[in-house]
């Protein structure tokens, strides 16, 4: 137990600085769009006729409920840390209009207080329509660390309005990062989260604004097994939960003939899958084994350990929006970046193993590569110094400038670095989106 305990106390505090980096790529609808404009079964798919959530859900009720009862029999046989729906919480068929949108949310056990309207987010190279009628972020998120930030422009649909596939699934593919997955547990001061049965909060800091959904975008599915041992709530994830019943309702919606249902519902998955092939999010210490950790533990450096893991993690996201910015501010489809995104990988297909067995081992075996590479390519000050916190510095508003001071060749080295990660959200997103065309 003695060589247990101090591991565990290094842990435990990883997870309260990543949780507040729990956003992975940064506006996943950037990085999706690129993807799917090259994707012939997304670009040959017809306008689609906007639908509500409310209308989706009195058109196809019990079919819904048939689905849900599934999920909660196969999350039970096959997730070992699932914690059951509560059975008053189970979709109620006979909710009138009124009620039913609700009675789905808290089904499903998302955050009932956001608002689930149809609305698109403009690329930044699209022109507002004379017809657009934008709105703000805040009616879309209560989040105030994305109010405050957040920059890119979003549109309202109406029930009946023709939208593009790739507009809804690029869109659908950052909601998630709306607040769909904040104050789920029982200890995050929620009225949903006492009601919705995931307990406690396994990891990750529950006073942070958006630190409550680490464990629904986080998955460590390879801990070695003296960290699985030492702290098994880091086992207690969702993101397989959660795809998998994003993926089952996507196949309804389309082949009920919910074709705007059908995509959002596969964004919402998607932005999981986006999350996962991203190291940070596979891994808690990257290019940190047992006996490393243990040594710095041993030493008294888990303080400054933690704190290069989070700058580092934050220095590749602040890397890559800025990049994937620039480039499709220009329509610049040339860029490394956006061509590695736009690559057509046929052969991805996705399977029931695939998140677990081959999305999150690649993502976990790439992990100290990215690491290392932005030791190397990166000033040391902003990932090789404890004393340094890079989130809302200076240097991360400017964080082309900070990596270019370095030379050409960080910023070309470290874009190589980026684009491996990018290889590996382009196949699995592939997989993704055709796993679910082809059901
Ligand atoms: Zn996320």
């Amino acid at each position: 137990m003695t060589i247990l305990r101090p591991l565990a106390c290094l842990i435990t505090p990883v997870f309260m600085l990543q949780s507040a980096l729990a956003f992975a790529w940064s506006d996943h609808a950037s990085l999706a769009w690129p993807l799917v404009r090259v994707m012939p079964e997304v670009q040959s798919a017809k306008p689609l006729s906007v639908e509500t959530l409310g209308e989706f859900l009195a058109a196809e009720r019990s079919s819904i409920a048939e689905l849900l009862a599934k999920h909660e029999q196969w999350a039970g046989q096959n997730l070992d840390h699932y914690a059951v729906l509560p059975a008053e919480l189970a979709f109620d068929l006979a909710a009138t209009d009124a009620d039913l949108e609700l009675s789905f949310l808290h089904a499903i056990r998302v955050n009932p207080t956001r608002s689930y309207r149809p609305y698109r987010q403009l690329m930044s190279f699209e022109p507002l329509a004379e017809q657009d009628k934008p709105i703000a972020v805040s009616e879309l998120t209560f989040l105030q660390g994305t109010i405050a930030s957040n920059d890119a422009r979003y549109v309202s649909l109406a029930s009946g309005d023709l939208v593009s596939a790739t507009s809804v699934l690029a869109t659908a593919s950052d909601e998630p990062d709306f607040g769909l997955d904040i104050g789920l547990y029982a200890d995050n001061g929620t009225e949903h989260g006492k009601r919705y049965g995931f307990g406690n909060q396994p990891f990750g800091n529950p006073n942070l604004e958006y630190g409550s959904q680490a464990p629904f975008h986080m998955g460590f599915y390879h801990l070695d097994w003296l960290t699985s041992a030492a702290q098994p709530s880091l086992l207690q994830t969702y993101p397989l939960c959660r795809t998998e019943l994003y993926r089952k309702l996507a196949v309804l919606a389309f082949s009920t003939g919910h074709d705007y249902w059908g995509w959002r519902f596969m964004g919402w998955g998607l932005h999981y899958v986006g999350d996962l092939a991203q190291p940070y999010h596979a891994v808690p210490l990257p290019d940190t084994g047992i006996f490393k950790s243990l040594w710095i533990v041993a030493t008294g450096k888990t303080g400054e350990a933690l704190q290069l893991v989070s700058n580092r993690h934050g220095v590749i996201e602040a890397f890559q929006k800025a990049i994937v910015a620039n480039a499709l501010a220009q329509q610049d489809w040339t860029q490394s970046t956006l061509h590695e995104v736009a690559q057509l990988r046929p052969e991805a297909v996705w399977a029931k193993n695939t998140l677990v067995q081959a999305l999150t081992l690649d993502s976990a075996s790439g992990a100290a590569g990215l690491d290392q590479a932005l030791i190397k390519y990166a000033p040391p000050k902003l990932v090789s110094n404890p004393d340094f916190e890079f989130s809302q510095s200076p240097e991360e508003a400017a964080i082309l400038d900070a990596i270019g001071s370095q030379g050409e060749h960080a910023e070309k080295g470290l874009t190589d670095s980026l684009n491996q990660q990018i290889q590996r959200f382009t196949f699995f997103a592939q997989a993704w989106i055709r796993g679910i065309l082809n059901s």
